[in-house]
Order: C-alpha cells, then structure tokens, then sequence
C-alpha cells in the first residue's frame, strides 16, 4: 500500500521513514507526492491537529495519510510550549526557528527549579475510505542549561533523556529512533493495524 506523509518537515519524514522501514510499499512525503498544501494547525491538542492533516491528505491524494503533531512540554511551564512548539519565539524558518526556540525555552525556565519535561508526538493515518488509526507516544527527560550536539533538529540539543548523559543531539539517528516520541507512537499505531 502507497502511503503519503503528510508532513513538510524534512526532520521528521526522514525519522518516520527509517522507523517504517519497508512496512509499506512505497512511503512519499508530502513534496515527493508533489502536493503543495499546508493544514491550518488550529486544534486545541495535538491529536486533533494530527487527525485534521492526516485528513486533508487523505482526501486530496486518494492514498493513507500519516500524520505526526509533535511537541515539548516543559513541566514548570504548564506543558509549555506544547502544540506550540514549532512557533514558540514566533514565525522564524527553519534553524533560525531552532535557535530562538530554544533561546527563549532556556530563557522561560532559568528560574526555575524544575526542569523536567517531555516529547509528545501523536500519530493519526487516515485512509481514503475514511478508516482512522491513531496513537499516542512520549519521551520522558529534562532541559539542559545550554544546547549541546548537532544531530536531530528542533529542541533535541536541549533535550536529555531520562537515564541519558547525552542530549537527543548528541545522538544517532538509530539511537533516537530507538526511544522517541515518534518511534513509540508509530509502534503503538502499527501494533493496532
Ligand atoms: P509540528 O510540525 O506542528 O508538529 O511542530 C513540531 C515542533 O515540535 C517542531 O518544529 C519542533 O520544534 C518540536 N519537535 C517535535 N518533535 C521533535 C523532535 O523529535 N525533536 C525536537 N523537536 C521536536
């Protein structure tokens, strides 16, 4: 079965696909199935920004659409940023997005004492034929006083994994697919197929 990935962010489809290996015959993402559409992400949760892309997609291609809404939730901060995590310190693009993310998350929680937090990532695939399949996977971990590594993208430099010495950054791309968010809500999804 053909499936489309209804995500722009090149991070992420590269995680998803080395995670489904050859679970599915083919697997495009949104620009490889030459789809030029962005899904208003005005849900109040994750889940239901999750289902509304997968959704779009669905329809305008005619293919199973798989989603991902994914985010960091600081616990000092209430689950800040949550679904807003990708445009926290406002409408940057791309590693300058990054950058000031991470600045002004550091900058929210220096004084704080707590600082633990999690990766949510919720997962929704939608088929043509209106089936819907979705799942929910965390990782648990805490913020570190500066970024440190350069693999991943978003947060990761910041992120440390509970029981880790290292940042998500400092890891491989199988390390990390092995324990994160993303890896273990595609698990749980797979499971239920
Ligand atoms: P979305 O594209 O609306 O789901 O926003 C996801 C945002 O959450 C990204 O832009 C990142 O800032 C953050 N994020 C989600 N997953 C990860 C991850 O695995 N590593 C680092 N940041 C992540």
């Amino acid at each position: 079965m053909k499936l489309i990935i209804a995500s722009n962010n090149a991070h992420k489809v590269y995680e998803i696909k080395k995670i489904l290996g050859n679970k599915f015959e083919e697997i495009l993402s949104l620009r490889e199935a030459g789809v030029d559409h962005e899904t208003i992400e005005d849900g109040k949760t994750f889940m239901e920004n999750s289902l509304k892309k997968a959704r779009e997609i669905a329809e305008i291609t005619g293919f199973a659409a798989l989603a991902d809404d994914s985010g960091i939730c600081a616990h000092a901060l209430d689950g800040a940023p949550g679904i807003y995590s990708a445009r926290f310190a406002g409408e940057y693009k791309g590693v300058e997005s990054d950058h000031a993310n991470n600045a002004l998350l550091l900058e929210k929680l220096a004084d704080k004492k707590d600082k633990t937090a999690h990766y949510t990532c919720a997962m929704a695939l939608v088929y043509p034929d209106g089936r819907e399949v979705t799942a929910e996977g965390y990782m648990y971990g805490s913020i570190v006083d500066s970024p440190r590594g350069s693999a991943g993208f978003g947060y990761d430099p910041l992120f440390l994994p509970e029981g880790e010495s290292r940042t998500v950054a400092e890891m491989t791309d199988e390390e990390k697919n092995l324990i994160s968010h993303r890896a273990n809500a595609l698990k749980l999804l797979l499971s239920k197929l």
